[in-house]
């Protein structure tokens, strides 16, 4: 694979930038990360347009007028002021939106701390979090189905996790990093991020001179938190990648110093990982830097290193001569507190200068950017089979008694299924259930093949044993199909059966 092919990076000469002032303080830190882009001669084209609350305010429920998306699939390069997104239901997030819908699956967002200057507990922190962008709960499908009970729907694909773990390793080979840890929660999602652990493993013995780790994501977080030195990028799935990001953000000094790219196959979103900060807006006090480092990631894309290089260490000698905003003030290290437009100047008059005690960096040295455009492996078609069917019923009778529940479902005509178990959350109810387990109105039954469990049944037969559910007054809210793979179970057993 090459990684500085033409389709992800556009022409060199005067790209244009689809660009929007957000809200909050998103007017202030674009202003100030404009004028620094023009001083330092950055060959960029601005087209603005209107995002975020105004436009939630006209009526647009996703936050974005349909012009706008002509600009920014015109443009495919798009440099995002943070947003509010409106409590309450009816409005979808923007941001999620934009990702999605544009294909950007890579979240790659770098948190360093810069030690001594900015004051920070871990002192030598340096990770690349690579977080996938586009699937897991955040394919915001959710259902209301009893009562009581809610659904949300965790879809991780296999080309998913293949195109963000390859993107992660590309990333470590470009920018010479050592280590790629994965997070995932494998011991108790053992479908989905079991997946994601698999093509880790399958996709990290590609790239032997990379070392490799994976941790269960809670112990991961936790370790991350309190001994961040010992990572260096970090692929996770979307969730977790958020949260994940925004802690290791923190442990630098300020969720203000973190900038973030979106990458897709041919287009890319550039924003600080924070957001709007309503408090602080129109006091002229906030930083600039998340932007800030997300332009100069901008213009790593898009081929102008020796920009990116002198804002970067102009940006950093600021730091390190103790001018500050108001997040990263301390006694004793800080010298001057300054606004965002200030701050600003002052990294504007540091341009060309490098800083002395802090590393500087040099964007000109390496010769691409990881390439967007990831080839996903072709499998061999594993043979499917359908096996059985999970129906979930809306069931409030005799006292919530699964075994009243797995008589009268015995009862039925089954049309050659037989009732394998029932589970309620997941906890096997029927037979045999515990009399402490607590019940819901939401039951799972599964049906497999009165002639051999998990051997092949019929679509036809489903149909049956709904009909017959039907003709007893039951309320099947969702059926979920049993499949096998070239013989492999396709779905979670129950706990306990
Ligand atoms: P936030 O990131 O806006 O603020 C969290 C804290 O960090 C606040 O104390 C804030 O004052 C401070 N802070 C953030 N950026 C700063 C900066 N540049 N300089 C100094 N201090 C800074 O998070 P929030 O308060 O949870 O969210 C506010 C709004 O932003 C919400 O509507 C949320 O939906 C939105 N949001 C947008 C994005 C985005 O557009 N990408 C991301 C996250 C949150």
């Amino acid at each position: 694979m090459t990684h500085d092919e033409a389709s992800t990076t556009p022409s060199a000469a005067a790209p244009v930038v689809t660009v929007a002032r957000g809200d909050g303080i998103g007017p202030e830190i674009m202003e100030a990360t404009l004028a620094i882009l023009d001083a330092a001669g950055a060959r960029l084209t601005y087209d603005e347009i209107e995002v975020g609350e105004k436009v939630f305010q006209r009526g647009f429920t996703s936050g974005i007028e349909p012009a706008s998306w002509d600009k920014l699939r015109h443009n495919k390069l798009f440099l995002k002021a943070p947003i509010t997104t409106p409590q309450g239901g009816g409005y979808k997030s923007l941001n999620v939106t934009i990702r999605k819908t544009l294909g950007l699956f890579a979240n790659v967002r770098p948190c360093v701390s810069y030690d001594p200057v900015v004051n920070t507990r871990y002192p030598g922190t340096d990770i690349a979090i690579i977080r996938e962008n586009e699937e897991d709960t955040y394919a915001g499908i959710e259902h209301r189905q009893t009562q009581e009970v809610v659904q949300t729907l965790k879809l991780i694909t296999r080309p998913g996790s293949e195109r963000i773990i390859r993107y992660a390793f590309e990333y470590a080979r470009m920018h010479a990093r050592k280590k790629v840890s994965c997070m995932s929660k494998d011991n108790i999602m053992k479908l989905t991020d079991g997946l994601f652990h698999r093509m880790f493993d399958e996709i990290g013995a590609e790239y032997p001179d990379i070392e490799r780790d994976h941790w269960i994501v809670d112990i991961g977080m936790a370790r991350m938190a309190n001994h961040p030195t010992q990572f260096d990028v970090i692929v996770t799935e979307n969730l977790y990648g958020d949260i994940l990001s925004d802690i290791a953000a923190e442990l630098t000094g300020s969720v203000g110093l973190g900038g973030s790219a979106n990458i897709g196959n041919g287009f890319a979103m550039f924003e600080a990982i924070h957001g709007s900060a309503p408090t602080i807006a129109g006091q002229g006090i906030a930083n600039p830097s998340g932007l800030l480092l997300a332009a100069v990631m901008m213009l790593v894309h898009v081929g102008q290193r020796d920009v990116a290089t002198r804002i970067h260490n102009g940006w950093l000698r600021t730091l390190e001569e103790g001018i500050h905003t108001g997040d990263i003030f301390t006694d004793g290290e800080s010298r001057q507190r300054v606004g965002t437009r200030d701050f600003a100047t002052a990294v504007i008059k540091r341009l060309g200068m490098a800083p002395s005690r802090l590393a500087a960096v040099d964007y000109t040295r390496a010769t691409g950017e990881v390439s967007a455009t990831i080839p996903i492996l072709d499998r061999p078609y594993e043979a499917k089979q359908l096996v059985g069917v999970d129906l979930f019923l809306d069931w409030d009778e005799a006292g919530r008694d699964a075994t009243v529940l797995g008589h009268k479902l015995e009862a039925l005509d089954q049309a050659g299924l037989k009732l394998k178990m029932i589970t309620n959350r997941g906890v096997k109810v029927y037979p045999d259930g515990f009399p402490e387990t607590f019940h819901t109105d939401h039951w799972r039954c599964r049906f497999v093949s009165a002639k051999q469990v998990y051997g092949p049944v019929s679509h036809g037969q489903i149909i049956g044993i709904l009909r017959a559910c039907n003709e007893a007054g039951l309320d099947v809210i969702k059926t979920e199909n049993l499949y096998t793979f070239d013989g492999q179970i396709g779905f979670s057993l129950g706990q306990g059966e």
